[in-house]
Order: C-alpha cells, then sequence, then structure tokens
C-alpha cells in the first residue's frame, strides 16, 4: 500500500507506542492518587507539558492542557473566548472544529465575521486590516491550512491585531504546522495554539491546547478538576506521554524531514505538470511541503480516489473530515473555477515517503484519468 493521505492521520511511529504501552501495562498509575506511584505520574505529566513548550518554542510558564485532540482544543477555545456583546474574527478556511462552532455560534446571535481568503489560500490581509477594528476581542486563523498547505502569517497578522487592540486574545490552529513547518510560539506571538498527536505519528485521541501566560481560559469539562481545574477527566496518559515523544521527535528530525518533503513536493507538482491532461495546482510553493492540493478539470475526485485505492494508492480529497460534503468552501473562497472543484484531491507526504511512491501514483493517476476519460467520453 502506498499511504498519501498523512494530513489526515499517520501510523503510530513504534517509539511512540513503546511509550504508550509502558504507561499502559507498567506504570497505569491514576496521576490525581495520592500514593507516590501516581504522584510520580502528576510530577511526568507536568515535565511532559515542559517538553512540548520547549520544542514550541514556548516559554516554560505558559501552559498546555491536555485535550481528547484539536477538535476539543478548538471548541474549547471558541466557547470560551467567543463573547454576547464582543466581536469575533474566524477564517473562511478554517478546519470545521473552529468554522462549524463558529457557524453555530452565530446562528446563536454571536457577532462574528469571516476573513476573506486571496486566491493562494491564504488570509486577505486587507480583509483582514478591515474587519480588525477595536471591538473585535478574539481571532482564530489557523497556521496551516489541511487542504492547500496554505501558510498564513500569523506573526503579522498577531501583530496587526494587538496594534488595534492589545488585550485581544488571538488563536491558531497549528494541526499540521507543528512538526512539519518551524514553530516558535514566542515569536509568533499567538495567545492560544491547537495541536494534535495522530497527525505527527502519535496516537489517536489526544491533543493539546498552548496557553500564553496569564491568559485566562474557561473549563470546557467539569468534573474532578484535573488539569489544573481546566479539563476534567481522568489524564489519557498512555497517549499524553506517546504524543509527546512524537513532538520530541518530529522536532528532534525536523530539518532532515522538511528538505525531504520539499524535494518531494517539489518533484510532485512537476510530475502533475507534465501530465498532458487539464491539471490545477492548488498549494503554491510558499505552500507546507508536505501538501499538495491538485485538482482535474470536470473530473469527480471521488471516482479518482476509489479507482487508485483499487491499486492500493490511498490519497485525500480535501480533508477527511469534510470529504463527505459536496463542493469545497475552501477553493470555492480561492475562486478557483467550478470545473476544478469537484475533482479537487489531496497528496499528504510523511518521512517515509519516496520517489518511487510517487512514480508510481502519478503513472496510475494518468491511467486512472485516461480510463475515466474513456469511460464518460469527457
Ligand atoms: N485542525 C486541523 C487543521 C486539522 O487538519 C484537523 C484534522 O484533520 C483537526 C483540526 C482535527 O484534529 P483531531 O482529529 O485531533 O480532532
Amino acid at each position: 500500500m502506498i499511504f498519501l493521505d498523512n494530513a489526515s492521520t499517520t501510523q503510530i511511529s513504534k517509539k511512540a507506542l513503546d511509550v504508550y504501552n509502558f504507561y499502559s501495562i507498567d506504570k497505569y498509575f491514576n496521576p490525581s492518587a495520592l500514593y507516590m506511584k501516581g504522584a510520580n505520574i502528576h510530577q511526568e505529566i507536568l515535565k511532559a507539558k515542559s517538553i512540548i513548550l520547549d520544542c514550541l518554542g514556548a516559554s516554560k510558564f505558559d501552559n498546555i492542557i491536555f485535550t481528547s485532540g484539536a477538535t476539543e482544543s478548538n471548541n474549547m477555545t471558541l466557547r470560551a473566548f467567543i463573547k454576547k456583546g464582543k466581536k469575533a474574527l474566524i477564517g473562511v478556511s478554517e478546519h470545521p472544529s473552529v468554522y462549524n462552532v463558529a457557524k453555530a455560534m452565530l446562528d446563536d446571535g454571536y457577532d462574528i465575521d469571516y476573513v476573506n481568503i486571496t486566491e493562494e489560500g491564504t488570509i486577505d490581509i486587507d480583509d483582514f486590516k478591515a474587519k480588525m477594528t477595536p471591538d473585535v476581542n478574539f481571532v482564530s486563523i489557523m497556521h496551516v491550512n489541511n487542504e492547500t498547505g496554505a501558510i498564513n502569517p500569523i506573526k503579522d497578522l498577531v501583530g496587526i491585531a494587538k496594534h488595534v487592540n492589545k488585550n485581544v486574545i488571538f488563536h491558531s490552529d497549528g494541526v499540521q504546522a507543528c512538526g512539519k513547518i518551524f514553530v516558535d510560539l514566542d515569536d509568533l506571538g499567538v495567545d492560544l495554539y491547537t495541536l494534535s498527536s495522530h497527525k505527527i505519528f502519535g496516537p489517536k485521541g489526544i491533543g493539546a491546547l498552548y496557553v500564553r501566560k496569564g491568559v485566562n481560559i474557561r473549563p470546557f469539562m467539569f468534573g474532578g478538576g484535573q488539569e489544573n481545574m481546566l479539563r476534567s477527566g481522568t489524564e489519557n496518559t498512555p497517549a499524553i506521554f506517546a504524543f509527546t515523544t512524537a513532538v520530541q521527535l518530529a522536532c528532534e528530525n525536523f530539518a532532515e524531514h522538511y528538505s525531504k518533503a520539499k524535494q518531494l513536493s517539489e518533484y510532485l507538482k512537476d510530475k502533475l505538470r507534465n501530465l498532458q491532461f487539464d491539471i490545477k495546482i492548488n498549494s503554491n510553493e510558499d505552500c507546507s511541503p508536505y501538501i499538495v492540493s491538485f485538482s482535474v478539470g470536470n473530473l469527480r475526485a471521488e471516482t479518482i480516489l476509489r479507482m487508485l485505492e483499487e491499486d492500493e494508492i490511498l490519497i485525500g480529497n480535501g480533508s477527511a473530515c469534510s470529504s463527505h460534503k459536496k463542493g469545497n468552501r475552501i477553493l470555492s473562497n480561492m475562486h478557483v473555477e467550478d470545473k476544478y472543484i469537484e475533482g479537487s484531491l489531496r497528496v499528504s507526504f510523511n518521512y517515509d515517503t519516496t520517489k518511487e511512491d510517487l512514480d508510481f501514483f502519478v503513472a496510475k493517476l494518468k491511467d486512472v484519468i485516461s480510463e475515466y476519460k474513456n469511460k464518460t467520453n469527457r
């Protein structure tokens, strides 16, 4: 099998799995227990937080709240900071775990405005400047888009926002950025940043919310008061430690993996451009090298995807979470022509992907598109 859908999820690494098993079987104690074995696990959780903060260039005085994943982190953030009587800004290309929460809150009467994106898929700075008025108290703009890999200039956006309102809370969804592109949270200046484990070879069902020191967040889950009263529920310790290992590994191997992904994405884009079909590449050279989005004119992505699966090649169409939805919010907002919307596909690499994998994929893609065209007379 050739797995080219790593932006949707990844296989857990051997090291992360070993850690997961160790804390499931050997050190399975409840961190809230009063005996030493429990208290020691609690200390290890604190250590895990400082490792993640360090890997992401954050201060040791900042906080990490472990959650069940990025979806929870994003829900928790929006529910805590979007307030009645205040205005919030949300990027129009956000992942559904931000976009749909904002939509539900908008329906409930909250004052939320969407910031447009450019044809390149990044936030339209002029639109952001126009909408970032002094009454805006919360902004959520993702770092790297999960469908196109477009990278938003978060540091600049934070600068603009804080210049207008120094008390504005700035959140960024960093799921497709963490471990993939260089992330320095201190330099970015964000107040809150969302992380997910299963995109970087950690287990599923665990993620985190970075919270800058001094930012007061309201709990989303109530119960036994774990995580300093901010996220109740017995800590998922095997997943927490395996996730921390995944972050550490991503951090240690960052430069090597990044340059490999860069070569792969350029290689694939060249090969796609050389195919004699109507193909539009939606990810430009400034995008994350881990994601290549492209569209085949007048074809249905779902059909191509299923035909490729017969050859054991797995790729994505947009984001896995919205794969059953018609249309494409991101590409439509990038003003991509209609004929390319239904045929949009996403290839996303990991550090194990090879040029041979891509050669095989492109050869099969060529066959599949030809077959499709013959069958449908398009
Ligand atoms: N945010 C982005 C940008 C994503 O790509 C995803 C997953 O596709 C999520 C949030 C949701 O992550 P999780 O599966 O950890 O809830």
